[in-house]
């Protein structure tokens, strides 16, 4: 960081002695005006800045030749110029090019700094995703053109949160190979510490597709912290079918350690394939039906026997709602049965579904233990993922471009203030 630390105090000096030595007129409007102004200022001089220490990172006597890709010698041709967007704006620097007799041309520095000639520096099409993995592309667009000097088309912030989306594919594809590697499990599982108790929430949710509406499935690893505040998620999402996403769900929970947790605990809804994959999956964990989903049966039947909202539906929810939690369920399915004649189909559903899960109904178990039994976490996971910004109006995706966006969205929503999807760890 000396470097850094040099630059800033000269930069502070020089702007100090700057200002103070001015002895013409200098009159704003306002501290608005003069941040303007100086934000225009500092920009121009970020372009000077990074243009010379790219300049600088290059060799002073460039190599006669480089390595080229056929095998063969690349000869210096001259000095180059080329253009990268950067969050200050568009930044031009000077670099040794060489070609080689086959046809192909090469710039070293480029390769070494990762610059994509007459593209978006790394840096910038992070805070372009960053922005759309939160707004729709055109809302980006138009915010960051007030924050940055560089104009981003909603095509080019599509373009970066897509790229945001290829690099989590490829992260993920990595690891869906280490975690069936039964070497790399072993070496893994020796450097990481089991965690006491982990949870793993899956679901699925509806996006607007180009051709109608389609499934993604979801999954988040989590933590409860002292407070039993859900903490430490870890948001995964695709649009693949169940088998390839319970290899998703794997090599995540393998990531992450969850295989190696001294208690995990599976939380979901009453979909089928949840269960039957969370058993073949993770036999020994707890599994547990989301108790505000099973709520949300009683919510059903109270709505049709009493009318939505009215006083009698509220007392009959909260009445049940108890016999659920206490975990009194020949009771609860007795009570739906007596409802049956005002309300058939949420009476016959909310029976059906407490038979079948009757056993990952146990609440007044898994609460003696200390779990939790619906966080909440899954729903809000969805609603983050999908509502949030995948339904946002008007939109229609194709199949790609919503499995890309997603996966972007949930490295965001799992890193939040760390987001940097294009420098993901990668399984060796
Ligand atoms: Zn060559």
């Amino acid at each position: 960081m000396e470097f850094s630390a040099y630059l800033q105090a000269g930069l502070e000096a020089a702007a100090e002695t700057l200002m103070r030595g001015y002895e013409g007129e200098r009159r704003a409007g306002s501290l608005a005006d003069m941040e303007q102004v100086v934000q225009g200022i500092l920009h121009a001089v970020g372009r000077c800045m990074v243009k010379e220490w790219v300049e600088a990172e290059a060799p002073k006597y460039p190599d006669e030749t480089v390595v080229c890709g056929c095998g063969k010698q690349a000869k210096y041709v001259r000095q180059r110029e080329a253009v990268s967007l950067t969050l200050h704006g568009k930044t031009s620097y000077r670099r040794a090019y060489y070609v080689c007799e086959c046809g192909q041309g090469q710039c070293p520095l480029d390769k070494r700094l990762g610059i994509e000639p007459g593209q978006m520096s790394v840096e910038l099409q992070t805070i372009a995703a960053l922005f759309g993995v939160q707004e729709a592309y055109a809302t980006s667009s138009t915010t960051l053109a007030r924050l940055l000097p560089v104009e981003l088309s909603p095509n080019s912030i599509r373009a970066a949160c897509q790229s945001a989306g290829e690099t989590v594919l490829s992260a993920e594809a990595a690891l869906l190979s280490a975690s069936t590697d039964l070497h790399q499990q072993t070496a893994t599982q020796r450097g990481q510490v089991p965690v006491e108790r982990m949870y793993l929430s899956v679901d699925g949710f509806q996006a607007p597709f180009e051709d109608g509406w389609h499934e993604l499935k979801a999954g988040v690893l989590w933590r409860a912290d002292a407070n039993q505040k859900a903490c430490d998620q870890h948001y995964f999402v695709d649009t693949a079918t169940i088998d390839e996403f319970a290899n998703l769900v794997w090599a995540k929970a393998w990531e992450h350690g969850a295989d190696l947790a001294k208690q995990l605990v599976v939380l979901g809804d009453g979909s089928v394939w949840i269960w039957k994959m969370a058993k073949r999956l993770f036999p020994k964990a707890i599994h547990i039906v989301d108790a505000f989903h099973a709520a949300s049966y009683l919510g059903k039947i109270a709505a049709d026997a009493f009318g939505e909202g009215t006083p009698q539906a509220l007392t009959w929810f909260n009445q049940h709602k108890s016999l659920l939690l206490e975990g009194h369920l020949a009771q609860l399915m007795h009570a739906c049965h007596t409802l049956r004649p005002q309300a058939p189909a949420a009476a016959a559903a909310a029976r059906r579904y407490f038979a079948n899960n009757r056993t990952r109904l146990r609440y007044p178990k898994y609460r003696a233990l200390g779990l939790q039994i619906g966080s909440g976490v899954m729903e809000s996971a969805c609603k983050q993922l999908g509502l949030q910004r995948l339904k946002l109006a008007g939109a229609r995706w194709s199949k790609e471009g919503a499995r890309k966006l997603a996966k972007a969205r949930a490295v965001f929503l799992s890193d939040k203030g760390n987001f940097s999807p294009f420098t993901l760890p990668q399984v060796a």
